[in-house]
């Protein structure tokens, strides 16, 4: 009986995430992420929704499978382990779970475990998603970043600074305020605008580049610096112009 309600539990995530993609193009792969975390009682591995390879020469194939196979599926089930030892969690959205860390009553090594891995999870399914090649800057985002930074070069210097400025591991971001102004924000491990109370609330990420080793080493080595030259091959404006544009 138990398995049957999860199973349909299961199918009726799925079916929400499907209702999602199809409807509305502008809806991103982390609300369907949400949608599905609130329905079903465990977090699953969004669809990549393109090949290993479809990012060479600048990310390559065993870089990404590495990436998405292994990493990502850690973070997913380290998650879903320390939501297990707190069933009162249990359907809970990954947002609410991060931005309310705070105040959840549980053991300290449980609310470390979410942040880390549910931080992993939050990240990794974001980054999945600004990710393409070819794409175009619209006019939007475009007129916003020669607002906020004077150039896209300006800004691709600074982005470029604080991504190899962050010591160890974390992220790199281009975040839009609740007031609509462009900034760039480093954070580090895999604490994000939930996690992180210098982050002014409502602020939402528009692209991220995760600068751990493992994002880059295989490809890079220890250069992170051409990583990041490389990523703007990759940078998906597309789906960075869709979010700056949505509510
Ligand atoms: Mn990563």
């Amino acid at each position: 009986m138990k398995a049957n309600r999860r199973n349909f539990l299961k199918s009726a995530a799925v079916l929400s995430l499907g209702t999602v993609f199809n409807t509305t193009k502008a809806e991103s792969n982390i609300n369907a992420l949400t949608q599905l975390t609130g329905a079903g009682d465990t977090f699953e591995l969004p669809k990549l929704g393109y090949s290993y390879d479809a990012l060479e020469p600048f990310i390559d194939a065993q870089t990404m499978e590495i990436h998405y196979t292994k990493h990502h599926q850690a973070y997913v089930n380290k998650l879903n382990e320390a939501i297990a030892k707190n069933p009162q969690l249990k359907g809970r959205s990954l947002d609410e779970l991060l931005a309310g860390i705070n105040k959840l009553k549980i053991a300290v090594n449980d609310s470390t475990a979410i942040v880390n891995n549910g931080g992993g999870h939050w990240n990794h399914s974001f980054f999945w998603t600004i990710l393409k090649k070819d794409t175009r800057l619209g006019p939007l985002l475009s007129e916003a970043i020669n607002r906020d930074f004077g150039s896209m070069d300006a800004f691709k210097e600074q982005f470029e600074k604080a991504a190899t400025g962050v010591f160890g591991s974390g992220w790199a971001w281009l975040m839009k305020t609740k007031e609509g102004k462009l900034e760039i924000r480093q954070t580090r491990n895999q604490h994000n605008h939930l996690t992180d109370t210098d982050i002014p609330a409502g602020s939402k990420p528009l692209l991220g580049v995760d600068v751990w080793e493992h994002a880059y080493y295989l490809k890079y080595q220890n250069k992170r610096a051409d990583y990041l030259k490389a990523f703007w091959n990759v940078a998906n404006w597309e789906k960075a112009e869709e979010l700056y544009v949505k509510k």
